[in-house]
This record gives C-alpha cells, sequence and structure tokens, in this order.
C-alpha cells in the first residue's frame, strides 16, 4: 500500500507498507530505497473478478515467501539497465 502527499506540482512518495506481514518500508524524500514487488493487475472479462483491479506490495522477505511456493521457479533475467 502507497500512500502519497499531493503537493500542488505532483504526487510525493510519503509511505509504503508491505501488503503481507504490513512492514512501513524505507523511504526517503519521496523515493523508495528498498526492494519492493509492486502488483498491479486488472482482471478480465473471463476471470471470476471481471473488472476489478488489485494493488499491492510485498517486502523482499515476503516475495521470497511468496515465490518459494510456486512449483515452476520464476523465471530470472539480468537486467543491463536499472531504473
Ligand atoms: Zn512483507
Amino acid at each position: 500500500m502507497k500512500k502519497y502527499k499531493n503537493n500542488e506540482e505532483n504526487l510525493e512518495l510519503l509511505e509504503v507498507h508491505c501488503n503481507k506481514c504490513g512492514r512501513n518500508m524505507r523511504v526517503e524524500n519521496g523515493i523508495l530505497k528498498e526492494g519492493c514487488f509492486h502488483g498491479d493487475f486488472a482482471f478480465g472479462y473471463f476471470s471470476e473478478r471481471d473488472g476489478v483491479r488489485h494493488r499491492f506490495e510485498l517486502c523482499e522477505k515476503c516475495y521470497n515467501e511468496v515465490i518459494s511456493g510456486f512449483v515452476i521457479p520464476v523465471e530470472e533475467t539480468q537486467e543491463q539497465e536499472l531504473l
């Protein structure tokens, strides 16, 4: 869950909470200073949640717990440029 402060010019990131464990992640000057998985998915017509959008954040510890339960491991590649 992300909280923003609405400045006159733009949105400033204030807080990021992991949706699984609830931990408040480190944010400094509007920048998230640790790894965070951002989930954002709009369920489509053929799903049971037609038209519903889900958004959530996971800290790295919780992300690792989630993917450790996968039968098929995540696909992993090395990014050349990090944003
Ligand atoms: Zn967590």
